[in-house]
């Protein structure tokens, strides 16, 4: 039990923080053995074309079912991969797996175009390019239906090397996505410069759009700014129909959230595929007060 080896009490010592310490230790020590012996999987969140209703795309969600520990969240140890060396191991094991369940999806007939998440650190990575067009090498359509999303945040670390990272990811086809965008203190005319095509409005803006008078004109004016900007647009966190009907009516691109679909296991994607068919109507009903 972690509690025996707990060392004595130094000074300065907060209550639970040799806990933490020790968790931390034996998680990147894990996640070595979870990335090496293929113990994490994937889950997929769908993300829909808000004027049609028809599912468009995949987002990959890295899941990890610690044996003892249970759930962990991707924040927690993507961080503690970043931290302890593992990230471009685990970016490099993610991009392969999402490649072989893309490649069950195609040979089922279900045609659906996927975004992956990379890390901050993946944009000083020479090799990322490398193993991006390794991954999807024998990928059954045209690389554009690759998006690698990128925080707001991890652009602005250092613009400069972003840059040069994302211009040779373009050279390469993928389409370009600014994940969790309003919380990163970016600029317009930063933003301006890079080479991206979608823009994905943080959920936190999103959750409470309806009850949110702010959210709502915070939504809105990143809509307009950013097809101003020739930017397709995503809202993430869509929790009720109401956040929907005012994406639509606002003109947002594409949709994701947890009134749509949560994120589900790549065997379940088909089924899931079938009940948003099912959900079409509903979903492109024009919202009451303005039909
Ligand atoms: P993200 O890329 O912004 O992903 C969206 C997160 O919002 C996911 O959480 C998703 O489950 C959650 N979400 C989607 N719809 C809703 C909703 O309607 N309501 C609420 N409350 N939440 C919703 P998740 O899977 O826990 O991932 C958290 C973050 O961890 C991701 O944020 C991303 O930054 C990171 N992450 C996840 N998978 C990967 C990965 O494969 N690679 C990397 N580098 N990062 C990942
Ligand atoms: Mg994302
Ligand atoms: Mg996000
Ligand atoms: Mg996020």
């Amino acid at each position: 039990e972690m509690a025996q080896q707990r060392p004595e009490p130094v000074t300065r010592y907060q209550p639970g923080q040799d806990e933490s310490h020790l968790r931390e230790l034996q998680l990147i020590s894990d996640l070595h053995t979870a990335i090496a012996e293929n113990h994490l999987h994937m889950n997929y969140q769908p993300k829909l074309n808000i004027g049609s209703g028809r599912l468009v795309q995949v987002e990959a969600l890295v899941r990890w079912i610690h044996p003892e520990l249970g759930f962990i969240s991707p924040e927690e140890f993507i961080f503690l991969a970043e931290q302890s060396g593992q990230i471009h191991d685990l970016t490099a094991h993610i991009l392969n797996r999402v490649a072989g369940d893309a490649r069950q999806w195609a040979a089922v007939g279900l045609d659906v175009s996927v975004a992956i998440n990379l890390s901050a650190m993946d944009l000083t990575w020479p090799a990322l390019t490398g193993h991006v067009a390794e991954a999807f090498a024998n990928w059954h359509q045209g690389l554009e239906r690759i998006t690698l999303e990128v925080t707001e945040s991890a652009l602005m670390e250092d613009p400069e090397e972003a840059l040069a990272t994302l211009n040779k990811l373009r050279e390469l086809g993928v389409t370009l996505s600014v994940d969790d965008f309003g919380t990163g203190y970016s600029s317009l005319s930063q933003l301006r410069k890079m080479p991206v095509q979608e823009l994905k409005i943080d959920k936190s803006f999103v959750l409470k759009l309806e009850s949110e008078p702010q959210d709502q004109l915070i939504v809105k004016s990143t809509i307009d700014m950013a097809h101003g900007l020739g930017l397709k647009v995503v809202a993430e966190g869509i929790e009720s129909l109401n956040a929907w009907h005012l994406l639509q009516q606002w003109g947002c691109d594409l949709g994701q959230g947890f009134y749509l679909s949560r994120p589900v296991a790549p065997v379940d994607l088909p089924e899931t595929a079938k009940s948003l068919v099912a959900r079409r109507q509903e979903l492109t009903q024009i919202a009451p007060e303005h039909s």
